[in-house]
């Protein structure tokens, strides 16, 4: 054969495998692959703290939003991610547990408060559940189908729902005390929790909604950064109702605190009722093909406002 037919022909089969692998095979989970193929990033150095953040160990920051409400940080983990004990008079709530960088997270707690702790996070995420199989007592939401993963008691999220495999983390074994449907309000003794399903990130993401403090604990479908629908699972039209049922029931005076911070700042990641309405109009915008500024081809990023961004799946 001649050689540019055979070199036409090379192409060809280029194009078609690139064509198969994104269309018809997964492209998010090929895309998981991908991500898994770089070494997981090394902890980051933290030079100082801002004001009322304090360090716990050389790991864990500890930043009280009230005298009931503490922001657990990971500042030297690249995502950032932050935890939230939430305390009642009877009873206290962990909403997520980190990436499990660290083991020691049940211990921090149980130094910050005497009460019995029930565990919870806020979606299947490794970097929210990597410490959750050392707590006792563990909530899962029941949505999603997710309780009907149990097998003698325990639950192993999935690959696609743990994720775990991007930075060579083991799925844990689940054994879930309690079920939290959408709805369900969870009675701290004095404060109560409304559980809301806020899919979109995941299909089984769940917030909490602390109405008496004016507190909306959001997990990944809300936080300051690069907000990520695009991964197995993600869906914007479930976002969008996600966002559109959430604007319904928060009040314009809601801080809403997300499950990963700033890369400027050591704080609490606290976000209002405009950046959830922003997110909802760049949603809407991508329903009816309006949105503007859309970048890159897959993930497919959205600016939002100056706090947030949207990165989705075009062929979604
Ligand atoms: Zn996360």
């Amino acid at each position: 054969m001649r050689r540019p037919v055979v070199l036409f022909l090379i192409a060809l089969w280029l194009l078609t495998t690139i064509v198969f692998v994104w269309s018809v095979a997964n492209r998010r989970t090929v895309l998981i692959h991908v991500m898994s193929l770089a070494d997981p990033p090394a902890l980051l150095e933290v030079e100082s703290l801002e004001e009322g953040v304090a360090w716990w160990d050389d790991y864990f920051t500890l930043e009280w939003l009230d005298e009931r409400t503490l922001a657990i940080g990971e500042p030297r983990f690249a995502q950032r991610n932050f935890a939230y004990l939430i305390l009642g008079e009877d009873r206290a709530v962990l909403f997520d547990t980190g990436p499990g960088v660290r083991t020691s997270l049940r211990r921090l707690v149980e130094e910050v408060t005497d009460l019995p702790v029930v565990a919870a996070p806020s979606h299947l995420h490794y970097d929210h559940i990597g410490n959750l199989a050392y707590f006792d007592e563990i909530a899962l939401m029941d949505v999603a189908g997710v309780r009907d993963q149990l097998v003698d008691g325990v639950l192993v999220p999935t690959p696609d729902q743990f994720l775990g495999q991007i930075e060579d983390y083991t799925a844990p074994r689940l054994r879930p005390t309690e079920w939290w449907p959408p709805g369900a309000r969870i009675d701290l003794g004095g404060r109560t929790l409304l559980v809301v399903h806020t899919p979109g990130h995941t299909p089984e993401s769940i917030s909490l909604w602390d109405e008496a403090s004016g507190y909306f604990f959001a997990g990944d479908f809300l936080y300051p950064g690069p907000l990520f629908a695009f991964l197995p699972g993600s869906s914007a039209a479930d976002y969008r109702m996600a966002v559109d049922h959430a604007a319904t029931l928060l009040p314009t005076h809601v801080r809403s605190y997300g499950g990963h911070g700033k890369l400027d700042s050591t704080r609490a990641p606290a976000l209002t009722r405009r950046d959830l309405l922003d997110l909802g109009a760049v949603l809407e915008g991508i329903e009816d093909g309006t949105a503007a500024g859309g970048s890159g081809l897959f993930p497919r990023t959205y600016p939002v406002n100056g706090e947030l961004d949207l990165w989705v799946d075009p062929l979604d």
